[in-house]
């Protein structure tokens, strides 16, 4: 007990220090996306070195094209790079295998985007339990966890409904509770605020400030709002595929 009580004390001295060991730490080595077509070949990113500390909440800006949710994809192990290496808590993506990137990606990563991305023939509920049925958690297990993810976000009276009896701030709340449902370690963010009013982009704002706080996930939000970027600890610029200042 003790010991718990002096390491509770010792943390608290910023973002970063103040993760309880939840958030996953992200390394991009020289990262580099190239599309190619028959003809056109498509630099999205360039070199790309980025250093993300376990339980850090740091934003991405940059003008449409300028390869932001290229990059989220490859950190969040949607997409493969072309060039270089993601580490993600020291461990090199590159080398490892393909069951070993599935497993990360469905345990350990959390996704939410701009259009929300939920299953429009699925309750509620069950769009927040998804997750968890890919990993098999038994179904009493997945229920209560569903319902707990949609409380905490304040919509355990609308597990019933479908998402398009909600409003887009409701949907987005739903696309959270689904994203931290599984307890990931890795929250990945595209515009999640980019459909939304700026009285419902602040809520959704505060309700990734207090999961970064409260379970020490790391954060990687992609945004165009500038008030929303200063909220976080560090902000990347892409420009054209690369990191600018
Ligand atoms: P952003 O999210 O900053 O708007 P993207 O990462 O979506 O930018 O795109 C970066 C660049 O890569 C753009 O030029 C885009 O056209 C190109 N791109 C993205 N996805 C593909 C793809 N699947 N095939 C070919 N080009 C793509
Ligand atoms: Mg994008």
């Amino acid at each position: 007990m003790m010991t718990g009580v002096a390491e509770v004390d010792r943390v608290g001295t910023g973002p970063a220090e103040r993760s309880n060991g939840r958030g996953m730490s992200v390394r991009l080595e020289g990262v580099e996306k190239v599309y190619r077509t028959d003809r056109i070949e498509t630099v999205a990113l360039s070199d790309i070195h980025l250093e993300v500390a376990r339980g850090e909440f740091v934003s991405i800006m940059g003008p449409s094209g300028s390869g932001k949710s290229t990059l989220l994809h490859i950190v969040g192990l949607l997409d493969d790079p072309t060039g270089g290496d993601v580490v993600l808590d020291g461990q090199s993506m590159r080398r490892a295998g393909e069951r070993a990137l599935a497993r990360i990606r469905n345990r350990d990563v959390g996704f939410i985007f701009q259009t929300f991305q939920l299953v429009s023939d699925l309750s509620v509920q069950d769009n927040v339990e998804l997750p968890l049925i890919y990993r098999r958690t038994p179904s009493r297990e997945r229920s209560r966890a569903a319902r707990e993810a949609l409380e905490r976000v304040g919509l355990g009276q609308r597990r019933h409904h479908h998402p398009s009896q909600l409003s887009g701030g409701q949907q987005q709340r739903v696309a959270i509770a689904r994203a931290v449902v599984g307890q990931p370690r890795l929250l990945l963010a595209d515009e999640p605020t980019g459909n939304l009013d700026s009285q419902m982009g602040e809520e959704i704002m505060r309700l990734l400030e207090e999961y970064n706080r409260e379970a020490g996930v790391t954060i990687v939000m992609v945004t165009h709002d500038q008030r929303l970027a200063d909220r976080t600890r560090r902000t990347v610029r892409l420009f054209d595929g690369r990191q600018v200042q």
